[in-house]
């Protein structure tokens, strides 16, 4: 029997109802981004699509009116991995979610199936091709249902990276569910996925929810020095000497190599690959997860799925071969909406790598052409002297009208230089040795190196021989990368690494256009204690009793097997560290403290909290030494 439309008053005292929920079961104040619209849409009943970037806030888009709202809210997700963590979490704030995939054993999954016949359940977490089955869906039929989130619905897209063939199914959910509505979020953000996904899903009577893809908590850094992992290790010591975070390799050996080399300077750091079997895999995903101040080394096999909030950081020891991916891959930092970096580091080698990769596979000529303008982009925000966050809003079609101030640009404005001289001595000694030798073999040339090779090639005699005496070897290399990357120069396809030279060198050959490049940076002493480090913004003084309320944080997530971030995030108790909240009542206005944690953890959180009472005065009376 259809429910009849719910009057305006019903529906406002249902908005009511979900800002109540927001404050009292997850602790926070106010909806964010078009949270509150969302939420709207649903809880009338229409069909919504919500494009929000990673830690937005999407969860909450189908959580809270599957709470308003009669009946149990499904939620279609194809990561299974996550599942449990997704589920121990809602249980934490008191919801009654379970999930139902193929990693549980027959016995509890008739039980998740009894709570749902007998409408015990808020929430239900299914794999995509477990809610297809006729059994399933059978069950489905039986019981009221509040909703259906489709979550990562990106995954219906065959050219996506995330393709699962059951998403396209989905549609199915339509048809024999008419009456519930429906809800697709996805963080991917081209026209494109999108457009599939409403195709895919018939989902063309959805309202849209078109967010902005910034993450302004992110501080993007990109460093072209290609000396990575030193310049890391300077990095992560100024600024992160103990956050999590994620390293990213292109390789498994550098995987290995990287995640070894840290660990022997004290880092904890694990890798994780395709390479490595399934259950140590698992292993250092979970450690990830559970401890605090690991770092993983992986390759982008990596990721998908990875739900951990307070990743501090994310380094990419290669360059990504797109911006999609590098937005992908940085977007894992800073989940919790706390300072986070995305740093990088790359080199020449990975301009040339990623080149002979695109043309290596055997795709179609299409397909590589697309793969290369991808390439060609990511380059371009490589060599970027603007604002890096202006430029990457703008591939994903959206405006930011002023520098961000929070990327490296922005930060430390580049130097450009007048290159034309030494360009046109490059691409002259490309010419002129037959545009057949690599990067290293043209810069012996330039530099003048005495050279076996060079001389029986009778290289010696030419007169581009020496003529970059005067340029360091990495100064060569940052031209020559630029070469590249600005169109100059092509690499030949047969992938010995050759250089030729393309059409847009003439004018610049013929002395009709002059060129300007990005100066490569010197290593820089950066202050230490990074603004993106976990413990950023807290007094001196509140940070051992920070430090204590992270132990006990750790000592419960272990006590019940959730990671940390399940019980509070490092802002709950960087605010109660700050504040010191000596009573119920004040500890519940600290933000993510909602009833269901302040009843079980209230108590053992103000004891530890009254163990460090902040010193009288402190802040007026004791001078400091200098
Ligand atoms: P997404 O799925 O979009 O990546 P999540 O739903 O995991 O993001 O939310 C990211 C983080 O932000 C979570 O820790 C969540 O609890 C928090 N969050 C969501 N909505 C709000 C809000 N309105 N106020 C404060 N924190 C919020
Ligand atoms: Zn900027």
């Amino acid at each position: 029997m259809p429910t009849p439309e719910p009057t305006a008053t019903e529906q406002n005292q249902a908005m009511d109802q979900a800002l109540t929920i927001l404050r009292r079961i997850y602790g926070y104040d106010h909806f964010r981004h078009n949270q509150a619209d969302i939420i709207r849409t649903l809880i009338e009943g229409r069909d919504a699509l919500t494009l929000m970037p990673t830690g937005g806030g999407k969860s909450l888009c189908y959580q809270i009116p599957a709470l308003v709202r009669e009946g149990v809210g499904v939620v279609v997700s194809p990561l299974i991995a996550l599942m449990q963590d997704q589920v121990a979490a809602l249980r934490q704030l008191g919801i009654r979610a379970a999930f139902l995939n193929s990693t549980l054993d027959p016995a509890t999954a008739r039980q998740v199936e009894g709570e749902l016949l007998r409408g015990e359940l808020d929430l239900l977490y299914v794999a995509p091709e477990r809610l297809l089955t006729d059994a399933m869906l059978g069950l489905l039929e039986r019981c009221r249902i509040a909703l259906f989130a489709i979550d990562e619905a990106h995954c219906v897209s065959q050219w996506g990276h995330d393709f699962r063939p059951e998403y396209q199914r989905l549609s199915l959910l339509h048809q024999r569910f008419p009456a519930v509505p429906r809800i697709a979020l996805t963080a991917t953000a081209d026209r494109r996925t999108r457009d599939e996904i409403v195709d895919q899903l018939q989902l063309q009577q959805a309202e849209r929810f078109i967010n902005s893809f910034d993450r302004p908590n992110i501080r993007y850094l990109i460093s072209d020095r290609g000396n990575g992992r030193d310049e890391m290790w300077r990095f992560l010591q100024a600024e992160h000497p103990g956050d999590a975070g994620i390293v990213y390799c292109l390789s498994r050996r550098r995987v290995e190599e990287t995640a070894a080399w840290l660990s022997g300077r004290g880092r904890e750091a694990l890798p994780y690959h395709a390479g490595l079997d399934a259950d140590t895999r698992r292993r250092h995903q979970e450690r990830f997860l559970r401890e605090e101040g690991l770092i993983i080394v992986a390759t982008i096999a990596f990721g998908m799925g990875i739900d951990k909030p307070d990743v501090r950081f994310v380094a990419h020891l290669n360059l990504p071969k797109s911006i999609e991916a590098y937005y992908q891959e940085t977007g894992r930092a800073g989940r919790d909406g706390e300072p986070a970096d995305a740093w990088m580091s790359f080199g020449l080698q990975d301009v040339i790598t990623l080149r002979q990769f695109v043309e290596a596979t055997d795709a179609d000529e299409r397909f590589k052409r697309v793969a290369h303008h991808k390439l060609e982009a990511m380059l371009g925000l490589c060599d970027l002297t603007g604002c890096r966050r202006q430029a990457l809003l703008a591939y994903f079609g959206e405006t930011l009208e002023q520098p961000c101030g929070n990327c490296d640009n922005c930060l430390h404005p580049p130097a450009t230089w007048d290159a034309t001289e030494p360009a046109r001595m490059a691409l002259s000694c490309v010419y002129r040795t037959g545009q057949r030798f690599g990067v290293n073999y043209l810069i012996d040339v330039l530099k003048g190196k005495q050279d076996e090779r060079i001389q029986r090639n009778r290289h010696h005699r030419l007169s581009t021989f020496g003529i970059g005496a005067a340029l360091s070897g990495p100064d060569w290399r940052g031209i020559f990368r630029q070469l590249i990357s600005l169109g100059y120069l092509d690499i030949d396809h047969e992938g010995h690494g050759a250089l030729r030279l393309t059409d847009r060198c003439r004018p610049l050959l013929r002395g009709e256009e002059t060129l300007r490049l990005r100066r490569q940076r010197r290593p820089e002493k950066r202050p230490a204690a990074g603004r993106a480090s976990a413990v950023a913004g807290l007094d001196e003084a509140d940070r051992p009793l920070f430090e204590a309320l992270r132990r006990l944080r750790l000592e419960l997530a272990r006590e019940q097997g959730v990671p940390p971030y399940v019980i509070f995030h490092d802002r709950t108790l960087r605010e109660m560290a700050g504040h010191r909240p000596a009573s119920r009542a004040e500890l519940e206005t600290i933000n993510g403290v909602g009833a269901s944690k302040l009843e079980r953890y209230g108590d053992r959180f103000l004891a530890a909290i009254r163990e460090f009472p902040a010193a009288p005065g402190a802040t007026a009376a004791t001078p400091l030494s200098p």
